[in-house]
């Protein structure tokens, strides 16, 4: 059987018959991969726990008829932090949810892995406080690279200048200026400050993002109308991503 190396983010676990277990993981070039781990769910399988959503390991895969199976594993980084801490699990369980969505196989998009790593990386050196503006930043970023960057500049719909605009647009995938809103039924509230605060996540490095000490309220109207972009833009339901703002609802 032929094989091959494969180092990769583990986004999701997948029961498979009575002890094996599918891994939807992320390559380091950004595609998707799916491979079965034999025995994994097995006591005293060979792989411990290394297999387990956001670690990272090196790989080596055997080429299936159907599905390719995992052979050898090892531990580039564990990010055991990530499912030990509540808080921490739901942030990267909204990242692996995202990218298990929009990673596609066989095809390659190399800026999501080292995003998604470096995001990882920071939601556990950042200061507690600091890890919504995080999976904010994180969210903004990934749309952005997969192809839907939100207009933040200038008006989305006609060009024009936005001066005190106040519209976020998801079907135009921008801001808008006041005379585009009338006509645009999807737009949401965008005060020119969340404005100010969305160009930031999407410009700053997420280890600024997290010691800028961005005030709560205003990381949450970000998260609000990142979330509804997110949404409008990939056609499966997230369930993470809900968890996680019923978690900011009650804090
Ligand atoms: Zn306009």
């Amino acid at each position: 059987m032929p094989s091959y190396p494969l180092r990769a983010l583990v986004l999701r676990k997948t029961k498979l018959g009575e002890t094996d277990t599918i891994l939807t993981l992320l390559a380091d070039d950004g595609r998707q991969v799916r491979a079965v781990a034999k025995g994994l769910r097995r006591p005293g399988s060979k792989y411990g726990a290394r297999l387990e959503p956001y670690a990272i390991v090196d790989l080596l895969i055997h080429t299936g008829r159907n599905l390719d199976v995992i052979s050898e594993a090892r531990t580039v980084e564990s990010n055991a932090l990530l499912r030990e801490d509540l808080d921490l699990s739901a942030a990267a369980s909204v990242v692996a949810d995202l990218l298990d969505k929009i990673s596609v196989e066989g095809q390659a998009e190399p800026v999501l892995y080292p995003l998604a790593v470096t995001t990882l990386e920071t939601f556990q050196t950042a200061e507690k406080g600091a890890v919504s503006a995080v999976v904010t930043a994180f969210l903004i970023k990934a749309l952005a690279m997969h192809g839907y960057r939100p207009e933040l500049e200038e008006c989305a719909a006609c060009g024009g200048r936005l001066e005190d605009s106040s519209s976020l647009s998801l079907e135009h995938g921008g801001v808008i200026c006041g005379a585009c809103r009338a006509a645009d039924a999807s737009s949401l509230r965008c005060p020119p400050q969340a404005r100010a605060w969305l160009r930031k996540l999407l410009h700053s490095t997420l280890a600024e993002i997290a010691s800028s000490q961005m005030p709560q309220a205003a990381v949450y109207d970000c998260f609000i109308l990142v979330r509804a972009f997110v949404e409008y833009h990939v056609p499966a339901r997230l369930k993470a991503l809900d968890f996680y703002a019923g978690m900011l609802t009650v804090k």
